[in-house]
């Protein structure tokens, strides 16, 4: 093949002959990056405001990062679990401070968000109860989102996504976001845990209301079910804090996203001698979950952000773009903490935003049709944001009038 052949068009076409379709076409093919910006295989240029959803908190080839994961892999890229490595010992080690984890908490290492909660799950599941009265029920969220392989499916909100997979894992019912009464019904001692993010993400960056977070921690505590907060889209900086969820202490949590830079990683990190006593020996396994080169290239995040002051910079230019967005007549309302940013449209057209963003440059996301969520690299600059805020206005016409325009085939 020439590379001639090797343009956005012609790459998107081999995609929809050659991938599974589950993700729709693809909206162009991305082939290099750097700090917050990305290129496109016909050479255009984008600033990354979604950072492969909250992935890339470092940006993209951030020299630290690759420096961490080339030598890492020209040193040991992987051994099994029959081992341990100083990579993985480090990061547990390291998540385990920042999440300011009572004594004998614990880590354990996946490759992904859904794989965090499904063990997450299994952990649910093992707080059992007795046979006199055993625990059979988990308690989610309203319009949650947990991941998609069965266990952290059945957890999910969204019917759509699980109808057509069911039957799913059994016992798991769902209760009003952020309804402490709801919760307070429903809980009892036949709960097993609370799945709770603290920050809806998917469902278009959905915050729940104050104290909630608090009230859920005194309510699980008093039925001894497990709180597990899912931390997977809000972790590692995200919010402009380590955790979104570090106002209270969970009995677990779920990381992946942020953690890795990239790299796939997850982990599910459990709190105090007890909860990390669930899971014993032989009760869940991995081969990939944790390797040398994983853990490498999360420290090396991880590292990064503390180095370089990324928690506080999240906060400020949060803070900033969130007042820049307010001040624009068709943005209704602006939710969410730091670098996580949803605004809504006055008119439900997040879908032609998204394209047109694209056109003018930017790569943004609608997880709702009224919403567009900002998840840019924790690294943007101000400067950066300032260029899409400007543009803002332009694209937001461009997408209306696209759809107003007249067209003959329809009503
Ligand atoms: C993305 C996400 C997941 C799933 O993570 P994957 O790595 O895609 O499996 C789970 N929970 C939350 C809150 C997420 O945002």
């Amino acid at each position: 093949m020439t590379s001639a052949e090797l343009t956005n068009a012609a790459l998107t076409e081999q995609y929809q002959d050659h991938l599974l379709g589950v993700f729709g076409t693809p909206q162009r093919v991305l082939s290099k990056g750097k700090g917050a910006k990305v290129w496109d295989a016909d050479g255009n240029k984008y600033l990354d405001l979604l950072a492969g959803i909250a992935v890339n908190a470092l940006g993209h080839a951030h020299p630290r990062w690759v420096k961490a994961v080339s030598d890492q892999a020209a040193t040991l890229a992987h051994v099994s679990n029959f081992f341990a490595s100083e990579p993985q010992i480090a990061l547990a080690t390291k998540i385990l401070e920042l999440a300011k984890a009572p004594e004998g908490s614990r880590v354990f290492f996946t490759n992904s968000g859904t794989e965090a909660n499904e063990a997450a799950f299994k952990l649910a599941r093992r707080n059992a109860g007795t046979e006199e009265k055993p625990r059979t029920r988990i308690l989610a969220l309203e319009n949650s989102f947990h991941g998609r392989t069965m266990g952290a499916l059945a957890l999910t909100w969204k019917e759509a996504y699980r109808a057509p997979f069911e039957p799913l894992p059994g016992g798991v019912e769902f209760i009003p976001a952020g309804d402490i009464d709801a919760l307070t019904a429903a809980l009892d001692d036949t709960v097993q845990a609370v799945f709770i993010e603290p920050i809806q993400g998917e469902a278009g960056v959905v915050e729940l209301p104050e104290g909630y977070l608090e009230a859920a921690r005194e309510l699980t505590t008093a039925a001894s079910a497990l709180l597990i907060v899912d931390e997977v889209q809000t972790g590692i900086g995200r919010t402009g804090q380590w955790f979104a969820s570090s106002n209270i202490v969970p009995d677990a949590m779920t990381l992946a996203k942020g953690l890795g830079g990239g790299f796939p990683i997850g982990a599910l990190v459990t709190f105090g001698e007890t909860n990390s006593h669930l899971l014993s020996a032989g009760q869940h396994g991995t081969t990939f979950g944790g390797n040398p080169l994983a853990s490498a290239a999360a420290l090396a995040t991880l590292t990064v952000i503390e180095d370089d002051n990324l928690i506080d910079h999240a906060q400020q230019l949060g803070k900033w773009i969130t007042a820049q967005l307010e001040q624009l007549d068709f943005v209704t309302d602006v939710h969410g903490r730091g670098l996580l940013i949803g605004f809504d449209l006055d008119v439900d057209t997040s879908a032609a935003v998204v394209t047109a963003a694209l056109e003018h440059g930017f790569i943004v996301n609608a997880p709702t049709p009224k919403t567009i969520r900002l998840a840019p690299p924790l690294v943007l600059t101000q400067e950066e944001a300032q260029t899409f805020i400007d543009e803002l206005p332009m694209i937001y016409r461009r997408a209306t009038a696209n759809l107003s325009a007249p067209s003959a085939s329809k009503k």
